[in-house]
């Protein structure tokens, strides 16, 4: 199976770039900046699926949902036990705000394609931040289109700058949809079996009546695998929701022990740790 790279996925995989009234999620050059608010609050919320991908469907590209469960063997899924291979994704559903020709600031749902990586990153994420959906994020590429090697830094904004009054929270931008049966074809073990059989799925509309649980994955925190070098973080995120926002994000507590701060000292108001209210424009936090 020919290994594609991500930035070629939202030109190979579908008609047009749009599912459900949800857009990819894409920054095609070297720079490119988006604003975004990033809709997930918990891991639970996390969208992490096994897919086929690279499945040929109609002459297109396409991913397919796996039907077994990774401990089942291969034979419970008929794309497994023909070979094909399975990789994890996470699909992170995000709204991004660009500018009108009014001027006007409009939020765009769009789904963001990424590896498993990227659950440990957002994971990190709320660790420092919070519910995600209560914060702005401004995600740079740092690599040429088309390269490999393409990161993607991800920046917390300060809220002073961008206000939720100009970048306002639609919270049921994601409530109709769903990766899982749009970027994610999801079939069951028959139409599985007749696309290995005659190279396409039964014509019939069978996506509603997938006889299989989709394998939507928990999410579990594999520190060994994250790309990112962070320590596990063992504390609970315990701030409230009007607390006051760091202007430089602290280091992390090098508490011995995993006990979660009090209310009343927070990390940020530790000795040492950064003044909170410098009223200098905050720097970006690096990821
Ligand atoms: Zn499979």
């Amino acid at each position: 199976m020919a290994q594609i790279s991500f930035d070629a996925i939202p030109e190979t995989t579908n008609e047009g770039n749009q599912q459900n009234g949800v857009d990819f999620f894409n920054l095609k050059n070297d720079g490119d900046e988006a604003i975004v608010r990033i809709m997930h609050d918990t891991t639970a919320s996390f969208n992490i699926f096994t897919v086929h991908d690279n499945v040929t469907v109609g002459g297109k590209r396409r991913k397919v949902n796996c039907i077994r469960d990774p401990h089942e063997g291969t034979d419970r899924c008929p794309l497994c036990a023909s070979g094909m291979g399975i990789v994890n994704r996470i699909f992170i559903n995000m709204l991004q705000y660009t500018q009108n020709q009014q001027g006007q600031i409009e939020a765009k749902p769009v789904v963001w394609e990424r590896s498993l990586s990227y659950a440990t990153r957002l994971k990190n994420l709320i660790d420092e931040y919070g519910p995600l959906s209560e914060c702005i994020f401004k995600i740079k590429r740092c690599g040429a289109a088309g390269s490999m090697d393409t990161t993607y830094e991800i920046f917390f904004c300060s809220p002073k700058v961008y206000r939720d009054d100009m970048y306002p929270r639609v919270d049921t931008a994601f409530s109709n949809y769903s990766a899982l049966g749009t970027i994610i074809l999801n079939k069951n073990y028959n139409d599985l079996m007749t696309f290995m059989q005659t190279g396409s799925f039964p014509s019939a509309p069978a996506q509603a009546e997938s006889a299989q649980a989709p394998q939507q994955m928990s999410y579990q925190p594999k520190p060994e695998t994250a790309t990112v070098s962070a320590a596990p973080v063992a504390p609970a995120y315990q701030a409230p929701v009007s607390a006051p926002v760091p202007a430089a994000a602290p280091p992390m507590p090098a508490a011995p022990a995993p006990v979660a701060p009090p209310l009343d000292n927070p990390p940020w108001q530790q000795p040492g740790a950064p003044v909170a209210n410098n009223p200098g424009r905050p720097s970006p936090r690096y990821y």
